[in-house]
């Protein structure tokens, strides 16, 4: 997506430890019209994959999944963030890695939001390691609902993930693909 890669030459910025800091209208400040026509775009690749509903995970997955759920209209489920991993019967759950915050943290589903006869998009924010997606299709194979695809809005080629869950025969779509960064450059993968 031609505006996205612009967005992010313009207003991101490069952190150690391959972060992109897209804080001025993904992950803190939120553009709100952007999202939604990033949202319009997830809608437009995945028009004809029979989601019966999209799955993402708090807290900086929800905007994009909200503009997409929106474009699609289908209902959004966002996986909690857990601190403790004493949990009741009631929720499906997973271990995550954070990429940012190098941590493992516990995500959950409540069993009512998950059922078998589902179609799943997973939605996201950022594609790196793909941990914080296997760790959603964790959850809806738990839930014996089907995967469907996964978009993200900004994937980091240079990180495996991705190409790991294409092999695996997941359809990914990402909506800008990096490349390389450094602190002075940036370049985009051609697909
Ligand atoms: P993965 O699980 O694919 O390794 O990392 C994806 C998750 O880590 C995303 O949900 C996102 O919140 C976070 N993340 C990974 N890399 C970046 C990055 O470069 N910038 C930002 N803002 N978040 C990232």
């Amino acid at each position: 997506m031609k505006a996205l890669e612009d967005k992010i030459l313009k207003e991101g910025t490069v952190l150690p430890g391959h972060v992109l800091k897209v804080a001025s209208f993904l992950n803190h400040q939120l553009d709100v019209d952007f999202i939604m026509e990033m949202g319009r775009e997830i809608g437009r690749l995945f028009r004809d994959c029979g989601a019966t509903k999209i799955l993402t995970v708090e807290t900086s997955g929800i905007p994009i999944a909200f503009a997409a759920g929106a474009a699609m209209h289908l209902p959004v489920v966002f996986a909690k963030k857990h601190k403790s991993s004493n949990l009741s019967g009631e929720v499906y759950s997973t271990v995550v890695h954070s990429y940012t915050h190098g941590v493992d943290y516990t995500v959950v589903v409540n069993k009512d939001f998950l059922k078998a006869d589902e179609k799943i998009l997973i939605v996201d924010d950022f594609l790196a390691n793909g941990k914080a997606l296997l760790g959603l299709i964790d959850i809806v194979k738990q839930a014996g609902a089907e995967v469907v695809g996964c978009s993200c809005a900004i994937e980091k080629g240079f990180q495996k993930g991705g190409d790991q869950l294409r092999e695996a025969g997941i359809r990914v779509e990402s909506l800008a693909i990096v490349e390389s960064m450094t602190s002075d450059s940036l370049t985009f993968r051609r697909v």
